[in-house]
């Protein structure tokens, strides 16, 4: 935080600490500050008074003790993981995951002998028949991707927790407005900032908080030397995101609603994925687990992989791109996008169809967005 300006003011939006150094007088309180995640301001790969301000913030938004930004949200997640598990520990882990998330179990299954046993999400007794005696973490998402399937984050983590694991969740798509996994007794949670936190498709970065203090010292140090830090200009980009992020969390769940309700009367959609609509598989789990039932959304094309392909090229108002939870709508074709790698039978397992499009409801006037994708269900059916 700033020092006070004489006179008693303060600066009310946090300044950019646009400075990689910190000049001392005393060489003990720069090898204290380099030492001590508590300490002082040395050098800002350790710790950037801007950064600071949005740690302190997210820490206190999803209860937590402590955060570190990071680079990315894969290096929030690269670093929670290097930095807890040793060669040989084991994963459980939900099955439908973020594609990037995936890899990396992927490549410490090869290199470190890490091995992952994944479940589904919704069965504490398939995550008890899961765990081995060398099962250290359980990795969870409150909302999965595409489909919007809520994981039973209450009784995967007391599960979790009562087998001695420590419970990490990506709680990216829900944000804290929705959903405290700390409160359900999450040890870790983490985020890709780059989406709904920073909020306006500016910035990548990415956050771990930590529940205790007891695990910041262990975390921290490994962030600061895999290098993957957040820069304090992407840190204040994210800061003003969240200011706006309960008003602008409110309208993408409107908006996600206008589009399911919608969607679900139209002839050329065989079915809607959104975990406020009845027909929803995780429709009361969400309504007991999410203060609303988020901003993402899929639905299935009836005509298949090519309306899929034909109804992203004929949109005007949203557009085609991966990322999600900024102001804008961004829809993805994952049969032929994000999931272009998998083969039928793999992308039926992850619940994709060939004609599924996924949507990231932005901030735009529901009429507005309605009119854009009615005239693009017109083209493709
Ligand atoms: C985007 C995303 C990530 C990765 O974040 P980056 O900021 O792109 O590195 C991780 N988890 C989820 C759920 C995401 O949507």
């Amino acid at each position: 935080m700033p020092a006070p300006e004489p006179g008693g003011s303060r600066p009310v939006s946090i300044p950019i600490y646009q400075t990689s150094t910190f000049a001392f007088t005393d060489p003990a309180a720069c090898a204290a500050a380099l030492d001590d995640p508590g300490g002082g301001h040395a050098y800002s790969r350790y710790r950037n008074p801007t950064t600071q301000a949005l740690e302190e913030a997210v820490a206190g938004l999803e209860g937590g003790a402590a955060a570190i930004a990071t680079s990315s949200g894969m290096g929030a997640i690269n670093a929670v993981l290097l930095g807890l598990l040793r060669p040989g520990d084991h994963i459980v882990a939900q099955r439908c995951l973020y594609g990037g998330t995936v890899a990396v179990f992927a490549d410490l299954a090869a290199r470190l002998q890490i091995g992952v046993s994944y479940i589904s999400g919704r069965d504490e007794s398939e995550l008890r028949a899961a765990i081995r005696p060398e099962s250290r973490l359980l990795y969870l998402e409150t909302i999965a991707n595409p489909t919007a399937a809520v994981s039973d984050l209450p009784a995967l983590l007391a599960a979790g927790r009562g087998a001695g694991l420590t419970c990490v969740v990506d709680n990216t798509f829900a944000t804290p407005v929705l959903c405290r996994p700390i409160e359900h007794g999450a040890d870790i949670v983490v985020h890709s900032a780059t989406k709904y936190l920073g909020g306006h498709d500016d910035v990548t970065l990415g956050i771990v908080v930590t529940a205790t203090s007891d695990r910041y010292p262990r975390l921290w140090r490994y962030a600061v030397d895999l290098g993957v830090t957040a820069d304090p200009f992407a840190a204040w980009l994210t800061i003003r995101g969240l200011k706006t992020l309960p008003l602008r969390m409110a309208r993408h769940c409107d908006n996600a609603r206008y589009l399911a309700e919608h969607l679900a009367e139209h002839p050329a959609v065989s079915a809607v994925h959104w975990p406020g609509l009845a027909s929803h598989p995780d429709r009361q789990l969400a309504s007991r687990l999410l203060a609303a039932p988020g901003g993402m959304l899929a639905f299935d094309l009836a005509g298949g992989r090519p309306a899929g392909m034909a109804f992203v090229a004929g949109l005007r108002v949203a557009a085609m791109a991966p990322s999600l939870g900024g102001a804008e709508t961004l829809v993805l074709h994952p049969a032929s996008t994000s999931h272009r790698q998998l083969s039928p039978g793999q992308l039926a397992a992850a619940g994709i169809a060939e004609g599924t499009i996924r949507v990231s409801a932005g901030l735009e006037h529901p009429q507005d967005l309605w009119a854009d994708f009615e005239q693009a269900l017109a083209g493709c059916a």
